[in-house]
């Protein structure tokens, strides 16, 4: 699918979205200040937005009639105008010390997916202590990118706020964990539901919501240039993830159609702004595809930009998407690649098996059991 049908898709999506969720609003896409002014509506003070938040952020209240501290007839008068979502989870892979995959329905019967990993030494330079999710910002994406499962079936819908938070709210619920880093890894491109992801962020950040701190969160974009420079004018200090995978117009051109639309040099000229106006180090992700972007030239092209930039570099050997016929190169051309990068003194990991299966969250999961629902049905 072309980048232009995502936005085609997007204007139609606006009346769906009204259509699926009825005339109930769900609660947890609210921030404070907007429930605070439903309550003056309802002649009710403001610090009754306050609990509210509480019995869902900290209590994880699944309903208003749980929330007893609120007058029975507020509880009601919530029940009428607002909803509180919540996740079925359809799959969980994976065991309790090691990374989780879980496989979620929304509402709407779509499938989503995230991925909680208990330690990331490697990852965006966060303590190893930490606990990661990886979730999805979209139904499908839209822009196509040859070698991600992602894209495979194209665009669906963009996941509104509330669908973003409760990944994290059910992964915490589903593991016994609490989630202290996030990243914007999952399916989809974080930056084209720009608005939805942005409100979700609030929510996640706010001290009134799961109080994660905006230097623990980093959306990674396929290279949205003008959306960038947007994220770059928010005041959050939120992180940076590029994926780079190509060094030159010639190889992104093969593998990311949006590198036709923001090529390299739009590209990189918006990373030049985020980092001037955020003052913070971005990270480049580049999947080592063999034959594809493996080679000596493209390492001393990338070690190039990220010189420009100041930016680390995480490589990531390739995961096999079924039906796809891309490979990852041998253990010893990725290691040579990344020892091109560290000699001249570019901060770079490789991330190796076992951290490797923060891959999956892209699609593979939910292309699989899509794959087994159509086998069996
Ligand atoms: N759309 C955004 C975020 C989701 S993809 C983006 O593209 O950045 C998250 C990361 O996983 C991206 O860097 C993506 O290129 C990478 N990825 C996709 N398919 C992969 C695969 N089969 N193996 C390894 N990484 C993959
Ligand atoms: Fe979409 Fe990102 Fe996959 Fe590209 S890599 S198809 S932008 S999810």
């Amino acid at each position: 699918m072309t980048v232009r049908g995502n936005i085609d898709l997007h204007h139609s999506r606006s009346t769906a979205e009204a259509d699926r969720r009825g005339n109930l609003r769900e609660i947890k896409s609210l921030l404070l200040s907007e429930l605070q002014e439903k309550l003056r509506e309802f002649a009710e003070p403001s610090y009754r937005a306050g609990q509210i938040m509480n019995w869902l952020y900290e209590k994880r209240a699944s309903g208003f009639e749980e929330m007893s501290d609120l007058p029975q007839a507020l509880r009601a008068r919530l029940a009428e105008h607002f909803s509180v979502s919540k996740l079925h989870v359809v799959r969980v892979l994976g065991s309790h010390d090691t990374t989780l995959k879980f496989l979620f329905r929304l509402s709407d019967g779509n499938l989503i997916e995230s991925v909680l990993i208990p330690a990331s030494p490697a990852l965006y330079g966060q303590k190893s202590d930490r606990r990661t999710a990886c979730v999805s910002t979209q139904v499908g994406c839209a822009y196509g990118c040859k070698f991600c499962a992602s894209g495979l079936d194209g665009f669906s819908s963009n996941l509104s706020a509330n669908e973003i938070v409760d990944q994290i709210i059910t992964i915490e619920s589903a593991s016994g964990q609490k989630i202290d880093n996030i990243v914007f890894m999952g399916m989809g491109e974080p930056l084209a539901n720009f608005d939805n992801v942005m409100r979700a962020i609030r929510i996640l950040n706010a001290p009134w919501g799961l109080g994660i701190g905006a230097r623990h969160i980093t959306v990674s974009t396929s290279g949205l240039a003008p959306q960038i420079r947007k994220l770059a004018d928010e005041p959050l200090q939120i992180r940076l993830a590029i994926s780079l995978h190509g060094a030159t117009d010639e190889v992104r051109n093969q593998i990311m159609p949006i590198n036709r639309r923001y090529n390299l040099e739009a590209l990189l000229s918006a990373c030049d702004y985020f980092v001037e106006r955020k003052k913070q180090r971005l990270t480049f992700e580049y999947i080592l595809i063999a034959r594809v972007n493996d080679t000596g030239e493209q390492a001393h092209l990338l070690v190039r930009h990220a010189h420009r930039l100041s930016a680390k570099v995480n490589l990531i050997p390739y995961n096999t998407v079924q039906g796809l016929p891309w490979s990852r190169p041998s253990l010893n051309r990725q290691e040579k690649f990344l020892s091109t990068l560290r000699r001249h003194g570019i901060s770079a990991t490789l991330r190796r098996e076992k951290g490797g299966d923060i891959d999956a969250a892209c699609g593979q999961l939910r292309l699989q059991t899509k794959r087994e629902e159509l086998a069996s049905a």
